[in-house]
């Protein structure tokens, strides 16, 4: 492949990258086909992280591709304040129809950040249409990623994408985190221990009083800081302590939507249901960017009231509902529903599972953890040098013809759903060789 390489790499700032690394041996991508990338120097690569954990249908897929062409040639543009365009309801219509009740309007924005700033300023501007102004506070998790704004980054628990920021929202708390290794470590699915995790929520609703928490948002399954999949019983004990003192819940789907646990949302997969769900990454594939904020007729309705013509929610974005965004959306949906990837569980969880765990004892490993099609190995840090290591199994992984992703000293793996068997021999096989030779 002929692909011409820049020859200044300076003026991109990169995004959550070592960039004086990365610049001086560089890692391009040329093109993107089904379960492979290939590199500027021709190499394919097999893609063992969706993307960014958002090209759940495999990558250059022609309906995807064609959807968004004839959009831009037909109706390129929309304003969505005070105008609209068919395929903006017709696609809000077909995603609630995919939640269970009572989740039935959807929000747009453009990413998960914007998902999550939406959702948290929904949630409080819900409590006071309510007429109760005094719920403010919002509740979040301990190595808790709701993206990089600064609504996320405050209910988030992630201490280097907090500290370097200054203030941060006022009025948030933090429960600790569900990661117990010493209890848990090589679980399938979900732990048997932690339930009481939850319970803390009691405990921090005691000191600062029902009457002054508007929400407590949590991931289903913490996908960035490592794939923490929560102990059985632990998000039913979150919603009960919610209901029971009338607190919002909000789950963040911006990994776990669009099929990642093998069934379309993780609502699905643990049967409970939030008053609000974030979404974003795998709505479009990954091909434009997109968000959406499930909420239910309740909350929707709190702000239906007033002047008719008067606007009853201050917020939303240039591009919501973008007319190009809503076509790639529903050119993935319509492939998700064909190809039936929102619910490959029962078909390759297990598969995934065993394959993944034949990996226990290789050095360095101190736990493996999967839950639908995604699983993570945690290697024991270099002592002084925490995240190198699994940095270095990045780099070795990429030489030997993987793309993953690590974060600390955690790989993650969250292939697309169209992955087979037999990229799952060869995606372990990798990290198998890969162990064996780490420092
Ligand atoms: N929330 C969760 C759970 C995420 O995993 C992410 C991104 O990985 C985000 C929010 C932020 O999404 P974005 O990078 O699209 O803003």
């Amino acid at each position: 492949m002929n692909v011409p390489v820049p020859n200044n790499l300076e003026a991109f700032w990169m995004p959550f990258t070592a960039n004086r690394q990365f610049k001086k041996a560089p890692r391009l991508l040329a093109s993107a086909s089904g379960m492979y990338y290939t590199t500027v120097e021709g190499r394919k690569l097999l893609d063992a992280a969706a993307g960014l954990w958002c090209v759940n249908a495999g990558h250059g897929r022609r309906e995807i591709v064609e959807a968004v062409a004839n959009q831009v040639g037909e109706l390129d543009y929309a304003p969505a304040f005070q105008m609209g365009h068919p395929k903006a309801f017709e696609l809000a219509a077909r995603l609630t129809s995919m939640m269970p009740k009572p989740l039935d309007h959807v929000f747009f924005t453009n990413s998960g950040s914007e998902s999550v700033e939406t959702a948290l300023k929904i949630a409080l501007a819900y409590q006071r249409a309510r007429g109760k102004g005094t719920k403010t506070r919002l509740i979040g998790r301990e190595r808790g990623y709701h993206g990089v704004n600064f609504g996320g980054i405050s209910v988030g628990g992630i201490p280097t994408n907090r500290k370097f920021f200054g203030s941060l929202l006022t009025g948030v708390d933090h429960m600790r985190h569900t990661h117990d290794i010493e209890r848990n470590a090589f679980t399938r699915g979900q732990p048997e221990y932690g339930v009481e995790f939850a319970d803390e929520l009691e405990r921090i609703i005691y000191l600062h009083d029902a009457s002054n928490i508007a929400a407590v948002i949590v991931e289903p399954m913490s996908g960035s800081t490592g794939v923490l999949v929560p102990p059985k019983g632990y998000l039913e004990r979150l919603r009960e302590i919610c209901t029971k003192h009338d607190i919002l819940l909000i789950f963040d789907e911006v990994i776990t939507g669009f099929g990642r646990l093998g069934t379309p949302f993780a609502v699905d997969y643990f049967g409970v249901v939030p008053d609000m769900v974030a979404t974003a990454k795998g709505i479009t594939n990954g091909v434009i960017p997109m968000g959406g904020v499930f909420c239910s007729s309740e909350i929707y309705d709190a702000f239906m009231t007033g002047p008719e013509h008067a606007i009853e929610l201050f917020h939303g974005y240039t591009y919501s509902a973008h007319p190009v965004a809503c076509a790639a959306s529903m050119a993935t949906l319509d492939i998700y529903a064909k190809e039936g990837l929102l619910t490959r569980g029962p078909e390759l969880a297990q598969y995934f599972e065993d394959a993944l765990h034949s990996l226990k004892g290789l050095p360095h490993v101190i736990d493996i953890r999967n839950i639908g099609l995604v699983g993570a190995i945690e290697l024991r840090p270099i002592d002084g040098e925490p995240t190198k290591r699994a940095f270095s199994a990045f780099l070795s992984a990429y030489e030997k013809g993987v793309m993953m992703r690590t974060t600390g000293d955690i790989i993650a793996l969250s292939p697309p759903l169209i992955v087979s068997k037999a990229e799952i021999d060869f995606l372990v096989s990798v990290i198998a060789d890969v162990l064996k030779t780490l420092p």
